[in-house]
């Protein structure tokens, strides 16, 4: 199934950015496929340590879905063409073809109650590539878990579920990423104080980007910059910060590519 995400007023504020910033506009796409299986794709389920944003150091299950919309259009994540680190870094959970399995929502809530943790860190790929999102989310509360986030690359709308125990993690693609003209910008009117975002900053211009983006929009969310890995050093991201004095603004260092690198999976 083939669904239209982008509104014209969201192209038009963006392009106000790339505007005020004098930077290209990028070519934009405006279909994005989605899974109407009754059954999940799953790339893994494991426990581990949140490593970014505000539940760094918290343990909590990640569920893995796998299909990322960038991937099965052909233009995954990259912030250098020259480095291979700096490619998404679950390049495995990019195409719903390779899925390690397809599990109901049953399936994957006995799982995770397996795993005696209440907190779930809902991940992909892309997790709003699959319909069952809710569902599955509602299931999971209802066995126990009573802390769920939802990571997502912001190319899809945040629903409103009125659900006190989700969080919406939202990554804004900065334009180091090739893919800023996905972003929805409405989503940043859509989530609350609870929720965060977040921009993986690869150079002064991605850092000028997330600055303009988050004083025009004023979101009320909790707000993280994060170095990509690799390839812009902490202390540069952290000099730029300094000088910006924004103390809304707090530093993340994805401390599990730190620890672990970027090919290691279920960490
Ligand atoms: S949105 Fe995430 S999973 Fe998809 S290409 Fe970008 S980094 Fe990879």
């Amino acid at each position: 199934m083939v669904t239209s995400v982008l509104e014209r007023e969201t192209i038009t504020r963006h392009d106000a950015y790339w505007h005020v910033l004098n930077l290209p506009i990028l070519e934009k796409v405006s279909t994005i496929p989605t899974n109407d299986s009754d059954t999940i794709p799953i790339s893994e389920i494991f426990k581990g340590y949140q490593g970014e944003g505000q539940s760094v150091g918290i343990q909590q299950v990640f569920i893995r879905v796998q299909g990322c919309n960038f991937w099965e259009e052909g233009h995954p994540c990259k912030w250098n063409n020259n480095c291979i680190e700096s490619l998404c870094d679950t390049a495995y959970a990019g195409h719903v073809k390779d899925a390690n399995e397809w599990l109901t929502i049953d399936e994957i809530v006995k799982r995770v109650v397996l795993l005696k943790c209440p907190n779930v860190f809902l991940t992909g790929g892309e997790v709003f590539t699959c319909k069952l999102t809710k569902p599955l989310v509602e299931c999971l509360y209802n066995s126990g878990i009573t802390n769920i986030e939802i990571q997502t690359n912001n190319s899809f709308p945040i629903p409103v579920w009125n659900l006190s125990y989700v969080k919406f993690s939202v990554d804004i693609k900065t334009p180091s990423s090739g893919n800023v003209m996905h972003n929805i910008f409405n989503n940043l009117l859509a989530i609350n104080e609870n929720d965060q975002i977040k921009f993986i900053i690869a150079s002064k211009g991605d850092f000028q980007y997330s600055v303009a983006v988050i004083n025009h929009y004023k979101p009320c969310s909790q707000i993280f910059f994060q170095p990509a890995y690799n390839i812009l050093e902490p202390k540069e991201l952290i000099k730029w910060m300094l000088e910006l004095n924004d103390s809304h603004i707090r530093l993340s260092l994805q401390q599990q590519k730190w620890i672990y690198g970027t090919t290691v999976k279920g960490v």
